[in-house]
């Protein structure tokens, strides 16, 4: 099971419920939502059951503050984080990945110079032709997020060092490659 804060809080914005529409404007201008709002709603997510036997959060944590939080609430329930990966690409290869990107209604993910559908317009894992674009996909957000990055996000890399559990991961590699080596990790520690 797979849990993103990102998905998550585009949910809250699209049910314009309190915590989505305190989000929306961090968001578009590709800083971090508070910790406080995060904290709440995934908290909320976590407390269901199908997580009971393990998840991989994807965004998650993306400050100190954060990890601290993830800690304690994990120590409640008697669990604590397995790993912790982090995917290395160089910013510019960041920018263009991001910013040429777009899904299908169905999830599965696109990009205009590295994965095409093989009938242009025709997603190969339902058929359908309904695309997206994240309206914060575009090379001037995801610089705003690649700094907030580097500011808050990146300290977390010693912070689980220290804990034993951090998995570097050069993400500079193929798709294929990168499927294979994350795979290997989550096999690995899955309990
Ligand atoms: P993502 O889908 O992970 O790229 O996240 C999209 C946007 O949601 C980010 O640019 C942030 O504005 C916000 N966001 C997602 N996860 C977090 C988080 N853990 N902490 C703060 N903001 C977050």
């Amino acid at each position: 099971m797979q849990l993103s804060t990102g998905d998550l809080l585009r949910a809250a914005v699209a049910a314009k419920t309190p915590a989505g529409l305190a989000a929306k404007a961090v968001m578009a201008a590709g800083g971090l939502v508070s910790d406080e709002i995060v904290l709440a709603i995934l908290n909320d997510r976590l407390s269901k059951p199908d997580v009971a036997a393990g998840v991989v959060l994807d965004g998650f944590p993306r400050t100190i503050g954060q990890a601290k939080a993830l800690d304690s609430l994990l120590a409640e329930k008697g669990q604590k984080i397995t790993a912790a990966i982090s995917l290395e690409v160089d910013d510019a290869a960041m920018v263009a990945r991001v910013s040429g990107r777009y899904t299908c209604a169905c999830g599965e993910g696109y990009h205009d110079e590295f994965k095409h559908p093989s009938t242009a317009g025709v997603c190969d894992k339902c058929g359908g032709t309904a695309f997206t674009r994240r309206a914060d996909d575009n090379a001037e957000t995801v610089r705003s997020r690649l700094a907030a990055y580097h500011a808050q996000t990146a300290p977390l890399i010693s912070y689980y060092d220290g804990k034993d559990v951090l998995e570097r991961l050069d993400a500079m590699r193929s798709i294929a490659e990168i499927r294979q080596n994350l795979h290997a990790i989550i096999v690995g520690v899955a309990v």
